[in-house]
């Protein structure tokens, strides 16, 4: 995400660097890096200007007794700004209405559809909401079979009407049938065009006017651009929408989108979409997302998802079973496959601090760990629990059964004694021997 532009922003500190103080000429120098490393990533130039002169205007106001660096200052100045621009606050969708109606909008291909799943299956995680997914792309057939494939993932039921040609009644029509059946938001996924026209419009704003949704949601597709800025200015005047989802942040965005849709519609950004899965959306919070701008990663994202995935239940078993020095095979794949639920291994990556950018031209592919569970695989439920009984020809058969290579099986059986080891001294002595044996 955003690695060119964190790069270029990276250089422009630079300028500052071995610099003791903060003078009107180095910080003029930085900031105009900063404004072409903005204008390069498509942030419209009048935003770009805007925002290194008010960059500027903190800079030189500034204390000289700071205790930061000049390089550090502006990072400082630059990552507040940016959190500003993108919004401040994160801000949430409103579900207020019973049931609360949630109108889709936004061009072909934007994500619209992928998105309401994903915000169906956010919504249902929350145990509270009963959605309901309903299709009103009455053009394309392939639309509404696609809201259904993806409703079927999520495990939340879709409302679709094939031969009714009118969409209107349609979402009415959706919307009552919600009332008799429990369901307390109503998601409409809406037609979309290639590129704005006056039809789609007229459609999405009849909608809109008879339905009165609690939450009109513009979708846009963040590769688009200074492009995605346009369209949420179109679509912005005729619906007066509520807030923007920002899609496809996974792929090699350039960043205007995200920086500048903000002060453009003065509408905040609610969610991201992070890839093509169920579960790739997150809430958009603009100091966090500052923070990957500058390549600072973003722990706090990285520290949730672990969150949402601990089961407090199974870590106690967990801890049993190494006090006991029975952790096995079994129970390293579980782990793996906890981790792997948390996401993409390069969207984790990505929320490292500094990883980013080191990773940037290395292909991680989820595929990482397959060596390492095909090895698991092709040991016996004795070996994995017992791993001390691998001796050389069970190693040979277990290479040959996973298409790996002895040593392959020897790396990983040697990780694992060190995992082992350290978990013990984890649980034993506590932090306090691990701490004694880092430091030598
Ligand atoms: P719609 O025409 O607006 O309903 O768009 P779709 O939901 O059909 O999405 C268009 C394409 O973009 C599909 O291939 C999706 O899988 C893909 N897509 C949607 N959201 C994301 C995302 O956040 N990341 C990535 N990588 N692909 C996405």
């Amino acid at each position: 995400m955003f690695d060119n532009l964190s790069d270029k922003l990276d250089s422009a500190f630079h300028v500052l660097k071995g610099h003791g103080q903060i003078t009107e000429i180095n910080v003029a120098e930085s900031l105009k890096e900063v404004r072409r490393a903005l204008v390069d990533a498509d942030v419209n130039y009048k935003i770009a200007k805007e925002f290194t002169n008010t960059v500027k205007e903190r800079a030189l106001g500034q204390d000289v007794l700071t205790t930061l660096k000049p390089g550090q200052l502006m990072v400082k100045l630059v990552k507040d700004e940016l959190t500003e621009l993108m919004g401040g606050e994160a801000e949430g969708i409103n579900l207020s209405g019973d049931p609360s109606v949630i109108l889709m909008s936004g061009l072909q291909g934007s994500g619209k559809t992928t998105f309401s799943g994903k915000l169906a299956n956010f919504l249902k995680n929350k145990k509270t909401k009963k959605p309901l997914l309903v299709a009103c792309d009455v053009y394309r057939p392939a639309a509404i079979n696609q809201l259904h494939v993806v409703g079927e993932q999520v495990g939340v039921e879709v409302y679709s009407d094939e031969g009714n040609q009118d969409p209107v009644a349609i979402s009415k029509d959706a919307i009552a049938y919600a009332k008799e059946n429990g369901h307390n938001v109503v998601i409409i996924d809406t037609a979309g065009r290639l590129a704005v026209d006056e039809a789609m419009m007229t459609e999405i704003s009849n909608i809109h006017e008879a339905i009165q949704p609690q939450e009109t949601l513009f979708v846009v597709d963040s590769m688009t651009g200074q492009d995605a800025v346009n369209t949420a200015k179109t679509f912005n005047e005729r619906l007066n929408f509520d807030g923007v989802i920002l899609t496809k942040l996974d792929g090699d965005t350039r960043g205007g989108a995200a920086i500048s849709i903000k002060s453009v519609v003065n509408k905040p950004i609610k969610f991201i979409g992070t890839g093509e899965k169920m579960d790739a959306i997150d809430i958009f919070y603009p100091s966090r997302m500052a923070d990957r701008i500058l390549g600072m990663g973003d722990v706090v994202s990285l520290v949730e998802r672990a969150q949402e995935q601990y089961d407090e239940e199974e870590a106690r078993k967990l801890q049993k079973k190494i006090a006991k020095n029975a952790f096995g095979f079994d129970d390293f794949l579980n782990q793996l496959q906890q981790i792997k639920k948390m996401g993409s291994m390069k969207d984790l990556m990505g929320m490292i601090p500094g990883a980013g950018k080191m990773l940037k031209d290395v292909d991680i592919d989820d595929d990482a760990f397959k060596g390492i569970e095909a090895i698991i695989h092709s040991m016996t439920p004795e070996e994995r629990s017992e791993p001390k009984v691998i001796n050389a020809s069970r190693k040979k058969r277990i290479a040959k059964g996973s298409g790996t290579t002895v040593q392959e099986v020897n790396q990983l059986l040697k990780q694992f004694n060190q995992m082992g080891k350290m978990m013990k001294m984890m649980q034993g002595g506590g932090g306090r021997k691990m701490m004694q044996m880092m430091k030598g």
